[in-house]
This record gives C-alpha cells, structure tokens and sequence, in this order.
C-alpha cells in the first residue's frame, strides 16, 4: 500500500493525568495516570438501611463496579456507612465505598468519625456545600477530613446544582463587556471554574492534587463534550466522566454511550459512570454492564468474551441462529466469575454465532471460534471455525449443546493451566 494509501487504525488517545489511588484497607483502585478506566456505580437504597444498601454495594461490585458510591444524607445514612462497611469486609469484598454528599457533608464527617473512616472517597459538590462565607469554611472541613485520614476526594460539580453565586459573578462580569459571550458559554466557563478553583482550593487545604478527581456532568451530549474537552486541556486532575440524569432504557444507554465514547476516543476520562434510571423491575446493575460494554466496544478494556452475531434476515426464518448466539453469550458471561481465575486472558476470547453462509464462514474466520448456522434452504449443516481454519462440521438438533462443548474445550487448550 502506497505511504498515503495508508489507514491509520482508531486507537483511543492518551491524556497524561495525575494517578489517584483509592484504598481501602489493602485493596487499591487506581485511577489515572495509565490505569486502566474505571467502572463506578451508585446505589439508591437507603443508605440508612444497613443491610439493603449492603446488599446491592455487593451486587453492583459482583456486576463489575470497581468502587460503589452510597448516599450519605442523615446522621442515620452516616451511622449506617460502618456496619455496611463491615458486612462487605465480612464477606470478603474490599471495594472501595464513595460518600456522596450534599449541604450538611461537613457535620456528618465531622460528628461520625466512624462514617469518615469507613468511607475510602468523598464525592463532594462545590455546589451544595453552602453559601457566602460559609461556602470556603465548610468545604474546607471537609478537605480537612479527607487529607488527615488519607481519603480521596471527587470535586463534582453538576450542572443542575452549579453554584449560582459564581454564576451570577460571571454573569455580570460577561454583561460589562464590550461584545459579551453567549450565555451558554458562560455557564460552560462557570462550571469549569467551579471545579478547578475548587481543587485550587482543596490543594490549598492540604489535599494532594494525586488525591484529587474532578467531574463537570452535564445532561446533554454535546454540552458534556463540550465541557470536559475544555476541562482536560486545561488541568490534569483525574477525570470522573459521566452524562447525568442520563434517562431510561435505550435512550438513556444511548445517550451516555455517545457522549462517552467520543470523549473516550480522546483519551479524556480516567473513571466512568453510566446513570441510568432502572426502568422497573430492571436491576441497578445495568448501569455497570452499560459501562464495561462502552469501555469493551472501545478496546479500552476487556471483560468478557464477546460474542459476534449477525442481525438475521430474510435469509434465517427461524430463530435458531439468535437462540444459540444468546444462550453461548449467557453461558459465558455466567462462567466468568469462574473463568477469570481459571483462565487468564479469557476475557479476550471471540466467538462468532451467524445466520447463513452469506457472512457466517468469514465472520467465523475472524473468531478464535465460531459458528456458520444454515440459513433457509441451505443443508442443514454448521460449519464451525476454530482458529480461522473450518474444524468440524455440527448437524442434528444438538448443534446448540455440541458448540458449546466446544466453547468449553477451547477454552480449557487456549487458556488452561497447561496452554502454551
Ligand atoms: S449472515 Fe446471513 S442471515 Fe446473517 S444477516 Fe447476513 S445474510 Fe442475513
């Protein structure tokens, strides 16, 4: 291929950012600094019921949720935050709690020592911490708590609660120019300013800037985009990255795809949240399968096998082809808590469970292993692939319980005690 002929491979870019360490007790969360993205979650239990909230910590933490941010909001929520630590140490799970707070964050602290410690970050709003002189005095308490037991701390300024004293300041300011920029430039400016002269700030207290992750969510794509583009150039504070208020369903799971995939791309964003709003009966995990699916789909982590599957058409009148690439796919991901310390790399694993001949030999090739079903009117016959060379054929009415054997053996030879 000629020098300009070439296509440069997509490759999400690198933006250098301070490494923050999040601990609690010997188990480290790194964020930044070349770690890989972060997945987090929040509950909406009610912090102060103890064993629910613990419950769904582990539930979000078994899903995938490198750390879990619980609402501290009462004296009951905050007496609560220890014996959820405590239940999630006994059995046996480490993942870091975040406390979320808002206006009275720095009495609860203050008064529940056991809830400051039993926490490993605090998500504090420069938004909600108070007004006029109180603002600085009450942030600062809280800084302070954090910087004397080690903590890390998010500075999370949001849009919908954007401190309104250093909006109108910047209002006015923009007003008395001679030619005054649009509004939604100034409010961009205002969030921006919010969050990095609250790390100033935070640094000026005591806090480490390593101990210092900043986030600016807003509810609309391009205003996010917009916002942390500009953030990331001009600090390089860890950045916690998420669309809030997300919505439901698909357009909520679309819409937070988007925003952080493009920003991704980019290399902007060090921990990741996906707010979806559980519709009902949906578990609270989705948010975390969501979000390790945009960080898989982007190469930027692997945590599951994938499944490559074509969208059937006219071409496949029965759903043999959809059945067998679900039930491969559900067999996988209810393996892996297993797999993962059986089989290091196995998360890397391709299969591919297609329709027809059409694309099902070559996008089987393309797998480590994969399944060509008939299509209608073809014999009934599955070629399967391993390794980019056809292996065997499958036919009958077990092609479903057979390639999955074969899954499974393939595995155990690639990825084993005893592979190369
Ligand atoms: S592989 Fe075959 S069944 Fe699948 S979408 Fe393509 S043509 Fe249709």
């Amino acid at each position: 291929m000629q020098g300009s002929d070439f296509i440069e491979p997509a490759a999400p870019a690198a933006r250098h950012s301070r490494q923050v360490v999040v601990r609690w007790r010997d188990h480290a969360v790194t964020i930044g600094g070349g770690a890989p993205v972060r997945v987090q979650s929040m509950t909406n239990t009610d912090t102060a019921d103890a064993i629910g909230t613990a419950i769904q910590v582990k539930e979000l933490a078994a899903a995938g949720s490198e750390l879990v941010r619980i609402t501290v909001n009462t004296p009951e929520a905050a007496a609560a935050v220890p014996y959820i630590r405590e239940q999630l140490d006994r059995m046996g799970l480490h993942v870091p709690l975040v406390g979320d707070f808002h206006y009275n964050g720095h009495r609860l602290l203050a008064e529940h020592p056991a809830c400051a410690e039993a926490l490993s970050k605090y998500r504090i709003n420069p938004g909600n911490v108070g007004k006029g002189d109180k603002h600085d005095r009450q942030f600062g308490q809280m800084v302070e708590i954090a910087a004397r037991l080690d903590k890390a701390v998010r500075i999370g300024v949001n849009w919908g609660s954007l401190d309104q004293e250093l909006l109108a300041q910047m209002m006015d300011e923009n007003g008395r120019r001679a030619a005054p920029h649009p509004p939604q430039q100034v409010m961009y400016r205002a969030i921006i300013t919010s969050a990095i002269e609250s790390a100033r700030f935070a640094e000026s207290v005591g806090l480490p800037a390593e101990r210092i992750v900043l986030s600016c969510k807003m509810s609309g794509v391009q205003d996010l985009v917009s916002v942390y583009r500009a953030l990331a150039r001009r600090c390089d504070y860890a950045l916690h990255l998420g669309l809030t208020e997300a919505g439901m369903g698909t357009k909520g799971t679309v819409a937070s795809t988007a925003a952080l995939a493009l920003l991704l791309e980019e290399g902007i964003g060090d921990t990741i949240r996906v707010s979806l709003t559980p519709q009902p009966g949906e578990a609270r995990t989705q948010e975390v399968v969501v979000a390790r699916e945009i960080l898989q789909s982007l190469g930027l982590r692997a945590f599951n096998p994938s499944v490559t599957a074509c969208p059937g058409c006219g071409r496949t009148t029965s759903t043999t082809f959809q059945d067998l690439a679900k039930q491969i796919d559900d067999f996988l991901r209810a393996q892996m808590p297993i797999w993962i310390e059986r089989y290091p790399g196995v998360e890397t694993l391709k299969v591919a469970v297609m329709g027809c001949i059409v694309n099902g030999p070559g996008e089987s090739k393309h797998a480590d292993i994969g399944i060509s079903l008939p299509g209608t009117g073809e014999a009934p016959a599955a070629p399967v692939f391993i390794d980019g060379e056809r292996a065997l054929t499958l036919r009958g009415a077990a092609i479903a319980t057979e390639f999955q054997a074969l899954v499974e053996t393939y595995i155990e030879r690639r990825f084993g005690p005893g592979a190369a």
